[in-house]
């Protein structure tokens, strides 16, 4: 969706706007073979005409992607109506990929002579990130205000830094991300990634039904809320209750991405319900679970999740699910010490165990629909995560394995897996798992 966003805004930015007649995209690599069943299509029409995943309403997008089917027309930024046959205009192109990444897309706009006006090439790298061509970023840069006074790229430097400093790792990205934007700019963004969490979580606990895309998967945690509900108190005697609710909060969060509604990237689409489920589970079951405690845990999830984008990568299609459940789960484990009251050796370690048990995680979603093996895994990460920061906080943070080596596993186990392992459904339970 952003980069069709970006071309459509290209175009305009070009001239080229009102001399585009047709348009043509193409996917490669993993994008042509589990994009549909990832919703790539649906969310490139939309960013065509504009929208983007911050301010599309979720509950508009299936009503609109028929409209194009039936109409054979897409409206470019909603202004410019352009004759589009999605079974035509959006091919998939599954024996090739784009030269920097796996997860390629290509637009062409021709104009009414059919004269090529304008060709651009995009990359999906994972955590919702998108570069052109040249490997740049298509988010605007941040102002350069001044340089962060923790630029940590590795677990080593960030206990350093944290030891030096004496600072904790939410406090030390804290300081950075507000050498960037101002105190209220940092926090209420923050707070409005836990709000859209919670929205997606509640969504994802009324809605009933099969999921789309054809393997008839059933929705399980409005039910499943439903009878812990009704449990209620009688489910004292039960000490694994909170592990109902974190299945709950993942199920509905993996349920909401898999029909294409809004979840937050984090770090990835097929893994955003572990960090919602964690931070569920923080609130309902723990002490000092405040809007403060919301942000500190945010901010080290985030320090956690890019010392693995410098380090390895979050994207299923480079380095398999470990790539995103796993660094996901890691997160979760590492923020939540953090609330907790842990040290930053503690954190260290829980995100370590967060990843060092997902070592080897395959990308094999059935049908290429971010369902099977998807939404369970998030719940099973979920409750790791949480297993992680215990096991973390009854040390003292000393331990064997590092963050780094972890990270640095990953990255080099992802690299000897096979392709069919890597977002392709050419493997795994992607092919012994009948699909109808
Ligand atoms: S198996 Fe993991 S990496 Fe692959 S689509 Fe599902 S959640 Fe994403």
């Amino acid at each position: 969706m952003r980069a069709a966003y970006r071309f459509a805004l290209d175009l305009k930015e070009h001239g080229h706007f009102h001399d585009v007649a047709s348009l043509e995209v193409r996917l490669y690599g993993s994008l042509a073979l589990t994009g549909k069943g990832h919703g790539t299509d649906r969310a490139i029409l939309l960013g065509l005409e504009g929208e983007t995943p911050e301010t599309v309403d979720p509950s508009s997008i299936s009503g609109r992607v028929e409209q194009i089917h039936a109409s054979s027309t897409l409206r470019l930024l909603n202004e410019k109506p352009i004759a589009f046959l999605p079974a035509e205009h959006l091919i998939a192109v599954v024996d090739e990929m784009l030269p920097l990444h796996t997860n390629g897309i290509q637009f062409r706009a021709a104009d009414p002579a059919g004269v090529e006006i304008a060709t651009r090439e995009y990359y999906s790298i994972g955590g919702g990130f998108v570069v052109d061509a040249d490997g740049n970023s298509i988010q605007p840069p941040l102002p350069e205000k001044c340089p962060p006074p923790f630029p940590f790229k590795s677990g080593k430097e960030l206990l350093q830094m944290a030891r030096a400093s004496g600072l904790s790792v939410s406090e030390m990205t804290w300081q950075n991300e507000t050498s960037w934007r101002t105190r209220d700019e940092v926090s209420n963004g923050l707070l409005r990634v836990w709000q859209a969490m919670q929205e997606c979580v509640q969504r994802g606990c009324r809605q009933e039904g099969i999921l789309p895309g054809g393997l008839k998967v059933q929705r399980r945690a409005a039910e499943l809320a439903r009878q812990l509900h009704e449990r209620g108190s009688s489910a004292e005697g039960d000490n694994l209750s909170p592990l109902d609710w974190i299945d709950v909060f993942a199920l509905a969060v993996g349920e909401e991405n898999a029909s294409g509604s809004r979840v937050v990237t984090a770090p990835t689409n097929g893994a955003a319900g572990i960090i919602p489920a964690v931070m569920h589970y923080f609130a309902r079951f723990c002490q000092g679970a405040n809007d403060e405690a919301m942000v500190r845990f945010l901010l080290t999830a985030g320090a956690i999740a890019m010392l693995f984008k410098e380090q390895a990568s979050l994207s299923g299609a480079e380095v398999g699910c470990q790539g995103e459940v796993g660094v996901a789960c890691s997160m979760a484990a590492g923020a939540l010490t953090e609330v907790l009251g842990g040290t930053v050796a503690q954190v260290e370690q829980a995100a370590e165990i967060g990843m060092e048990h997902n070592l080897g995680l395959t990308c094999d979603p059935v049908g290429g629909l971010v369902q099977v093996p998807c939404i369970e895994r998030n719940a099973m990460a979920s409750v790791a995560a949480v297993n992680a920061s215990r096991l973390a906080l009854h040390g003292d943070g000393t331990h064997r394995v590092s963050l780094d080596d972890a990270i640095a596993t990953m990255r080099q186990t992802g690299a000897d897996m096979s392709n069919k392992y890597k977002e392709t459904s050419q493997g795994g339970l992607a092919v012994n798992v009948v699909e109808c």
